[in-house]
């Protein structure tokens, strides 16, 4: 049986990230050796802050972040990834989707935490402008996600312990 995560595109690329960003990289590179060590497979997602905003954008809140064209990104992102879990999905003795696998604190990425405001935001790690604040909700691709498929959604942390059972 293959065991799948769908995962953030920076839990395996740290150059999409904001620039002068790093966050959570201990986390990434724990869950990623322990992916290979259990033989999971990780299909990388999009990073659609990358590919709207590119590289020397800053941290954004999700309200910056919840444009009719970064939905419109989230949303193609979603349909691509709900149609390969249908087909994955069609040969149940042969590959388990065991969930998606997000980034804390993401505007676009968190699974239950995320950045909000106005304005403001967070210019560096850990470094937030205010408005801005992190609170308890998750980001714009997992809500568009969230939408189409109907499989876990887990943080790194939760994904490792996740690993560590199988
Ligand atoms: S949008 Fe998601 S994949 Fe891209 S840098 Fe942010 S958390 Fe990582």
């Amino acid at each position: 049986m293959i065991k799948i995560f769908f995962v953030s595109h920076c839990i395996l690329n740290l150059g999409s990230i904001v620039k002068q960003g790093g966050t959570q990289s201990d986390l990434k590179k724990r869950f990623i050796r322990l992916a290979l060590d259990k033989d999971v497979q990780l299909v990388q997602l999009k990073c659609p802050e990358f590919s709207v905003y590119g590289h020397l954008r800053w941290g954004h809140t999700k309200e910056q972040f919840s444009t009719p064209f970064f939905i419109r990104e989230c949303q193609k992102i979603a349909r691509e990834i709900a149609g390969q879990t249908a087909e994955y999905q069609r040969f149940p003795d042969q590959f388990e989707i065991l969930g998606f696998v997000g980034i804390q604190g993401s505007p676009t990425c968190g699974i239950t935490l995320t950045c909000q405001g106005f304005s403001g935001g967070e210019l560096f790690q850990d470094t937030i402008i205010p408005p801005a604040r992190k609170l308890s909700a998750s980001g714009v691709l997992v809500d568009e996600l969230r939408k189409v498929v109907d499989f876990p959604f887990y943080t790194l942390q939760d994904a490792i312990e996740c690993i560590e059972k199988l």
